[in-house]
């Protein structure tokens, strides 16, 4: 089928979108319609190489859908099954897989690393060549063929730009604060970059009942959004180190430091706001090959530096149950989107590396 994607020809290179082909799903894949797929930073980061991916690809890889086309074996899914797409596909049969680590299914890794959907070619073409996915997702597009094990089945009733947001906005916050921190009633949390995954890391730690809960950014619109989901302080970053201002609200410092931007001077900061027998959760990507440098006489306070990706979850578990708390109510998303146009990608992928945006864009395809 003949469809349009936002494509990605070369590092730095002009993010366009083209009309591009797209084969019918095999055996074990899934083809599904793009209803939403949002503008992260990890997507930012293979425009501009420091995420280094095989190219051309298609970017893209926080997603809802429908179903739209089944492989021959797959009959555990039906045509306009609501789905979240995720990162996090998996075989079963690899050396991970059947040691009980499904998140580092050897399969998966193969994927990400050679953007194809098989280890050997890709799904996506243009102009007769291959076109590259992004771990078995590339959402940047009006459809997708992916993974079975990379859709996952949720409620119908969340609107699709919400559903979008779980497949990583939500599920790195709200499993970064679960999972990778274990955020406990009264105690203290600093969270440094309030972007899309921020602003979740902010109301999960609220509703685990972290206090304080100082948001910290650049700007001032996104520290408001922040106070909307929870956060009780703000910090507003300048150049003066956040470390600083933080321990003016928490003077011995705060029990969990969340960094969301990878920076390594971000991350150096978030670990001196951390407090004795603390932990430094590292939740933004930071650029291959960086340093960070800590002083190394705080492990005797039995501080934890600790670093997670995509919050630690396991799909089919927890983003059906992030779906029914977002429908619920019990977690709010409608206030962390910016609905846009795929035509509006290449601006909004300027406007993410710029710093101008204030809650998570998201293109919407119905
Ligand atoms: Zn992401
Ligand atoms: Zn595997």
């Amino acid at each position: 089928m003949r469809m349009r994607a936002a494509v990605c020809a070369a590092v730095d290179g002009p993010l366009q979108i083209r009309e591009v082909g797209l084969r019918p799903p095999g055996p074990g894949e899934v083809l599904v319609r793009i209803t939403a797929t949002g503008v992260c930073a990890s997507d930012v980061h293979i425009v501009d190489g420091s995420l280094p991916k095989p190219m051309p690809i298609v970017p893209g890889h926080e997603a809802a859908g429908r179903v739209a086309g089944l492989g021959t074996d797959v009959d555990d899914l039906a045509i306009d099954d609501p789905v979240v797409l995720t990162i996090l596909p998996w075989c079963g049969t690899c050396a991970a897989c059947t040691g009980g680590r499904r998140r580092a299914c050897e399969w998966a890794a193969s994927l990400a690393a050679t953007g194809t959907l098989d280890g050997t070619a890709t799904a996506l073409s243009i102009d007769g060549a291959p076109l590259h996915h992004f771990n078995g997702v590339s959402s940047w597009a009006e459809y997708a063929v992916v993974p079975r094990t990379g859709a996952i089945r949720i409620t119908p009733a969340l609107p699709p730009a919400q559903a979008a947001l779980l497949g990583c906005a939500v599920a790195t916050g709200f499993g970064a604060v679960r999972n990778a921190a274990g955020v406990g009633a009264g105690q203290s949390v600093a969270v440094i970059g309030c972007g899309g995954v921020g602003l979740n890391v902010v109301q999960a730690a609220a509703l685990a009942g972290a206090d304080p809960l100082i948001a910290v950014d650049r700007n001032p619109r996104a520290l408001a959004v922040a106070r909307t989901v929870g956060a009780t302080a703000t910090v507003l970053a300048d150049d003066h180190p956040v470390d600083v201002a933080i321990r003016t609200i928490a003077p011995l410092g705060v029990d969990h430091c969340f960094e969301v931007l990878g920076r390594p001077a971000t991350v150096e900061a978030a670990w001196r706001a951390t407090a004795a027998s603390g932990q430094t959760t590292v939740i933004g990507l930071l650029p291959a090959s960086s340093s960070i440098t800590l002083d190394a006489f705080d492990l005797i306070a039995e501080k934890r530096l600790v670093g997670t990706y995509l919050g630690g979850i396991t799909p089919e578990r927890d983003l059906s149950a992030l779906a029914d708390a977002a429908t619920a109510g019990t977690i709010s998303l409608a206030p962390l989107i910016e609905e846009i146009t795929l035509d509006d990608l290449p601006l909004a992928v300027e406007r993410l590396r710029a710093g101008t945006v204030t809650a998570r864009q998201v293109v919407l395809l119905e």
